[in-house]
């Protein structure tokens, strides 16, 4: 990939080839990126949160203010896609409903963020949405990185700090937002049937079914599902495996199969809440 400027744009392609390519590959028993039994568990599938929070929010109506008070609010129409609300659009859904296929092609989000702050080592990491998907991938991107540096996340009192890059070989690992069928073939081995999200070898696989739908106990909190789902899965590719639901009402680890049912624990997507 050290190719010059020139030769990247026309490498774009059959470069995206070779790397679902190895995906396929590195899937196959025994071949998936050198990590034993953590990679295993790392591997396992979670997802699902649900929709939440009232829409009303208009993007595009920055600006205007004539129109702006009381009465003058309802003439606005509203821009949300339908089912969708504000959060879900930051997060980058575009529309409530989900193709099971896409492309099958991963793009990688170009361009480079700073990780915020000074303290604690920075971690890169690379962010690829399959072409096809109804999705903003620079606002899944932002919202990506947002949850990681959440202080509730595993930046972990200034010990770390993330960024984001394009550059594959500068990233610890790659999270990428795929169809329910392009998910569950990046995550084989594992079973994931296109509706859990997996950490399979240095990608991060999150499918874009739960993305958009999240699950039944988050359904209020859709939001919260998807920050769970990056910080799960993240948590799996910094070497975290899983843990279980202490008790009825109590809150549920970040690093239990939460997509799989809560069991009585409340939802939680923090591994610092
Ligand atoms: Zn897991």
């Amino acid at each position: 990939m050290r190719t010059g400027k020139r030769l990247n744009r026309s490498l774009v392609l059959p470069l995206a080839a070779v790397m679902l390519a190895l995906a396929g590959c590195s899937a196959l028993p025994g071949g998936s990126s050198g990590e034993d039994s953590a990679a295993t568990a790392t591997t396992s599938p979670e997802s699902a949160v649900a929709p939440e929070a009232t829409a009303g929010a208009t993007p595009s109506a920055a600006g205007e203010s004539d129109s702006a008070q009381a009465a003058g609010e309802e003439q606005q129409p509203s821009p949300l896609p339908k089912g969708l609300t504000q959060k879900d659009v930051d997060a980058g859904v575009l529309s409530a409903k989900v193709k099971w296929k896409a492309s099958g092609r991963l793009q990688t989000v170009k361009g480079q963020a700073k990780a915020p702050g000074k303290k604690g080592e920075v971690m890169k990491v690379r962010i690829q949405v399959e072409k096809g998907l109804k999705i903003d991938r620079e606002k899944f991107a932002d919202f990506v990185l947002a949850t990681l540096n959440d202080k509730r996340s595993w930046t972990e009192k200034g010990k770390r700090r993330f960024a984001r890059t394009d550059d594959a070989s500068a990233a610890f690992t790659t999270v990428v937002l795929a169809s329910p069928q392009t998910s569950a073939d990046l995550c084989r081995p594992l079973q994931t049937m296109g509706k859990l999200s997996c950490r399979n070898g240095d990608r991060v696989v999150l499918t874009n079914y739960r993305w958009v739908k999240a699950i039944p106990e988050y359904q209020k909190n859709r939001q919260g599902y998807r920050q769970y789902v990056v910080n799960h899965e993240v948590g799996h590719a910094l070497g975290h495996g899983h843990e279980y639901c202490a008790g009825k009402g109590e809150l549920a680890p970040l690093m239990m199969q939460q997509t799989k049912g809560l069991l009585g624990c409340k939802p939680n997507p923090w591994p610092h809440p």
